[in-house]
């Protein structure tokens, strides 16, 4: 008898990614038995860019590097290769094409994106391509009965997973790395090394830090 394959799919703008993020991908491989997540950085609508964010192409290098140690994760590219906006509806079909009819998508996301979930492109449609695994995060409360009335028959596509709950977030992550506050062993190392070579979030790159200390 063939093995259904059951597969994570984990969207994000990963900016950066964040060790909440790996953590919560473990957890929901190991709570749901995945035979591997894909990390799907999201494109980002271009007005919302400014200095203290980072293109899709790093984002995508970055989520890369943060990924490579763990063989059930794997990174997809393909909201990137579409025109912004790129849409869960579009990444979902894709993946079901790839991976066929019989293929479990589960579809990894936080609490507080959970409650944003009927208010998606095409939410209606979405459920009937995967099911989501909602990863609860500290400061947030998911109204299921709420949710439910919004998206009707949501709940129950849905299972939570309980952690673990870690109080880490890209915008704080940016913020901290804007005003020279520590970030490290909240991001992978490599990734923290990468932003620091890149003089990404407002970081100074290598060669300001050498101006500056050379003038000392
Ligand atoms: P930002 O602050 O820029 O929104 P973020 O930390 O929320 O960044 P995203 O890339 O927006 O990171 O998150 C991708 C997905 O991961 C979302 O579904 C989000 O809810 C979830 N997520 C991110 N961080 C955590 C965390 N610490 N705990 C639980 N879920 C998280
Ligand atoms: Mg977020």
């Amino acid at each position: 008898m063939a093995v259904i394959q059951r597969i994570g799919i984990y969207g994000g703008t990963f900016d950066p990614i964040h060790l909440g993020h790996l953590a919560i991908a473990e957890e929901a491989r190991w709570a749901l038995d995945l035979h591997q997540v894909i990390f799907v950085p999201a494109a980002r609508q271009p007005f919302k860019m400014d200095s203290t964010t980072a293109d899709a192409s790093r984002r995508l290098i970055m989520t890369r590097l943060a990924c490579s140690s763990n063989p059930a994760f794997t990174v997809s590219d393909s909201e990137l290769q579409r025109a912004v906006p790129s849409y869960t509806i579009d990444t979902l079909a894709l993946f079901r094409a790839h991976f066929g009819a019989h293929a479990d998508l589960i579809f990894i996301l936080g609490a507080d994106a959970a409650r944003d979930l009927p208010r998606w492109h095409r939410a209606r449609e979405l459920m009937t391509l995967a099911r989501f695994a909602v990863i609860e995060r500290p400061g947030v409360r998911l109204d299921l009965h709420q949710l439910d009335r919004e998206l009707p028959g949501v709940v129950e596509r849905l299972t939570i997973i309980a952690g673990p709950q870690l109080i880490i977030s890209s915008t704080e992550l940016r913020r901290r790395l804007a005003t020279g506050q520590p970030v490290r062993y909240q991001i992978p190392e490599a990734v923290y090394a990468y932003i620091c070579a890149h003089g990404l979030y407002g970081v100074a790159a290598p060669q300001q830090r050498q101006n500056s200390s050379s003038a000392l």
